[in-house]
């Protein structure tokens, strides 16, 4: 196998370089202090091509590799993680059930601005009582007058609710409440459809820059043409996008455990303690060389998951492994890291810190660890 980058992938990454280190480093710590989405550096990175980096240039986007678009995600993430969180969001679960599932119509009147970055996209599957039982969810769109009425509640969900935001691409259940059945389809609801609102932007441990909130569909009606693809196939859709936003959320890993690698290494040979810099001591110097090996182990599984998609090959499982392997170095290098930074590495005021708050999600979003687990050894024929 071989993952050297193509000319065009090696200028999209010096291009996200400049950009993460020029602009996103400089002012998106503010606005994680703040708890603010950095729409600003997001419309930036949409006039630069990067909102639609999966997206074909057919419908307004760039056309990268799954490969250039984890190198991408390296060098953005680098910089800040609730930017490429919104980023990665917005450019695997919040486009491509656009683009693999939708009418051209559909990609011409959503995809399209989504690809050229006029606007955000949100992908809306979980709800409070169904996370990782996807097939639990209560959201319901009835067949009415033409058309369809929603009625629902959606959880936690990113890029929904900001000035950039579009609206929401949705799962829910088509069968009728007599019905025994479980069928689902996916629908596009807008922003400004009458009944659909949503609750203040929650507050997370990390991430403090994504807009992450409930949304709520209170007899929301949308005609045909905002019914996504086949309605029988909605969690199908769901699922195998989940599959892409893996491999982004493992990409979103290496970044957070490089930024932190650095950080770590920086400081461990500045501070001076007991008449020599602490990178000196063998017991520091093994946790450095831990997190280098664990990084370059799951940056080989993620690639390697990247290129199977490329190349048109299963990749469900490699992409399981590559986010469960990625997010466990991530979470574990983040707490070493504020180990060797002792006392500054716990106050906010240190980079180090907001890395590590930002940590944790990594296990959490797209489809838990456990969850991940199970991917994993239904793979191998358990
Ligand atoms: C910051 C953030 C952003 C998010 N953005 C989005 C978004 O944009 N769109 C969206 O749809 N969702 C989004 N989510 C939701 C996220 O995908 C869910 O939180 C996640 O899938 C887990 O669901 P849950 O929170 O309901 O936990 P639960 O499913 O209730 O799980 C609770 C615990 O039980 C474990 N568990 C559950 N079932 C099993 C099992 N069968 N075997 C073993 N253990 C199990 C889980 O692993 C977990 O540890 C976001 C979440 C966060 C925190």
């Amino acid at each position: 196998m071989d993952f050297s980058l193509t000319e065009s992938e090696r200028e999209l990454v010096g291009l996200c370089r400049d950009f993460a280190q020029k602009e996103i480093a400089e002012r998106a710590p503010l606005a994680w202090q703040e708890s603010r989405c950095a729409t600003d550096l997001l419309r930036e990175m949409g006039a630069l091509g990067l909102l639609g980096i999966l997206i074909p240039e057919e419908w307004g986007g760039i056309g990268m590799s799954t490969v250039g678009f984890v190198a991408a995600m390296e060098q953005i993430g680098l910089a800040d993680q609730s930017v490429a969180a919104a980023w990665q969001a917005h450019v695997t679960i919040g486009s491509l059930p656009l683009f693999h599932f939708g009418s051209d119509g559909q990609r011409e009147r959503w995809l399209r601005p989504l690809a050229e970055g006029i606007a955000l996209g949100a992908f809306g599957l979980t709800e409070p009582d169904a996370g990782s039982d996807a097939r639990g969810i209560c959201t319901r769109a009835e067949r009415r007058d033409g058309g369809w009425l929603i009625n629902g509640r959606k959880a936690f969900i990113s890029n929904a609710g900001t000035d950039m935001s579009f609206g929401v691409t949705l799962l829910a259940r088509t069968e009728s409440a007599a019905e025994q059945g479980s069928r689902f389809a996916s629908f596009v609801v807008e922003k400004e459809t009458p009944g659909f609102t949503m609750g203040p932007k929650m507050r997370g441990i990390g991430w403090r820059g994504l807009d992450t909130r409930e949304l709520f569909f209170d007899d929301v009606w949308v005609g045909d043409d905002h019914l996504i693809g086949d309605p029988a196939m909605g969690l199908n859709q769901f699922l195998g996008t989940l599959e892409v936003g893996r491999i982004s959320i493992a990409a979103l890993s290496l970044s957070l455990t490089q930024a932190v690698l650095d950080m770590a290494t920086d400081y461990a040979q500045k501070r001076v303690q007991f008449g020599q810099p602490i990178s000196k001591f063998q017991a520091i110097q093994f946790k450095l060389a831990d997190i280098a090996t664990e990084l370059e182990a799951a940056r080989w599984l993620t690639y390697r998951a990247a290129y199977l998609r490329d190349t048109g090959q299963p990749f469900l499982k490699e992409a399981s492994m590559a986010k469960l392997k990625a997010s466990c170095v991530a979470t574990s290098a983040a707490s070493e890291a504020v180990q060797i930074h002792g006392g500054l590495g716990y106050m906010l005021e240190s980079p180090v810190a907001r890395f590590y708050c930002d940590a944790k999600v990594l296990e959490i979003g797209e489809g838990t660890n456990e969850i991940q687990h199970l991917v994993i050894a239904r793979a191998l024929g358990c």
